[in-house]
């Protein structure tokens, strides 16, 4: 039986995978120090023999034999990544050395969860694997995004110095069931705000755009890139139908039937104004593609939250 670790497990994106390996018949090892993930998420786990969890902080080195290490450990929301900028640094730097230690001393598969924000601000549209991005190094999403350029850096390093077997996702905006109430992220924020008859918060003039990724389909390209022979990457996974701002929020106010106003709120420093992947790599690589369109995701995310906020 393969064993796998998974970093970062109890959380939104994590804990999903958790789920997805456990029906493949993979033993699973979580590790998370619950900074934006829960337990709650991985409860109905717990007494699952094939799985186990360990409250851990990947900046202190971890030793574990495991034969896969998906590497996600990170808070991924803005708010959260920006509440203790060094901590995501650290998280970011000492979280994945450690990870990759642990891959070259065990021999294990290493897959390394990257994201968009390693193009910034991008001045390419759609966005391949090959452009190198436009990102500020000083401000306020630098921990973040820099910590994750630096993450990328030391995990081909590891490859080419001392022939660690890498994959390299560049995940794009994702969303589903699981994200946190208090999230912070544009889905999550309006899905329950327009639920609570309160009003949407658009940030900026609701121009910029994201291209969203249903939690399910991610799931599958990252278990792809994981079990592909020979792809390090990187390799860009997210859904490539590009929405504004403004045109999620109408989508989500129809879809919930709620009468809730749309506000605008000031727009965060550095907020990328355009974002899309070119997902021509995993397709033909991994012959992978999204399935799950926006209106049919929504459709099951706000059903999610409507559950959990009655609750
Ligand atoms: P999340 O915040 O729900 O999950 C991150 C998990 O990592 C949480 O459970 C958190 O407690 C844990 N964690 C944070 N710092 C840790 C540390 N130092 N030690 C141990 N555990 C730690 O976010 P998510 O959306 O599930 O994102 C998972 C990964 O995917 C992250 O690496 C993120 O950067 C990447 N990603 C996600 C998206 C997305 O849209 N969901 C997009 C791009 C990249
Ligand atoms: N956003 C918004 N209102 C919110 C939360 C986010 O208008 O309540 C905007 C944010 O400014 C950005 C986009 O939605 O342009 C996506 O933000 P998110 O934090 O989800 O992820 P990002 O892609 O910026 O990391």
């Amino acid at each position: 039986m393969d064993r796998t670790l998974v970093t970062g497990g109890a959380g939104f994106l994590g804990s999903h995978l958790c789920d997805f390996l456990l029906r493949t018949g993979t033993e699973v090892l979580c590790v998370d120090n619950c900074f934006s993930g829960s337990k709650d998420n991985i409860r109905h786990l717990a007494a699952r023999s094939d799985f186990e969890f360990i409250r851990h902080d990947v900046i202190h080195p971890l030793f574990a034999e495991v034969d896969k290490v998906y590497h996600l450990a990170c808070p991924a929301s803005p708010i959260h990544y920006q509440h203790n900028p060094i901590k995501t640094v650290k998280t970011n730097v000492m979280g994945t050395i450690n990870m990759l230690g642990l891959a070259k001393r065990t021999g294990a598969r290493i897959l390394l969860a990257s994201t968009s924000e390693v193009y910034g601000d991008p001045e390419v549209h759609p966005q391949t694997e090959d452009y190198w991005g436009h990102v500020n190094p000083i401000g306020l999403r630098s921990c973040y995004d820099e910590g994750k350029r630096v993450a990328e850096t030391l995990a081909m390093d590891y490859h080419r110095q001392n022939r660690v077997a890498v994959r390299i996702a560049r995940i794009f905006n994702t969303y589903g069931p699981r994200m946190a109430v208090k999230d912070g992220r544009v889905v999550s924020n309006f899905i329950v705000q327009a639920l609570r008859g309160e009003p949407l918060t658009v940030y900026g003039d609701g121009s910029q755009t994201r291209s969203f990724c249903y939690v399910s389909d991610l799931i599958e390209g990252l278990h792809g890139l994981m079990e592909s022979g020979d792809l390090t990457g990187p390799v860009n996974l997210g859904n490539p139908s590009e929405f504004t701002i403004l045109e999620l929020a109408e989508s989500i106010l129809k879809q919930t039937k709620s009468r809730s106003p749309i506000v605008h709120k000031p727009l965060p420093q550095d907020d990328p104004v355009q974002r899309c992947p070119d997902i021509t790599l995993a397709g033909s690589r991994l012959g992978w593609r999204p399935r799950v369109g926006l209106e049919e995701g929504l459709e099951r995310t706000i059903a999610y939250f409507k559950e959990k906020l009655n609750a």
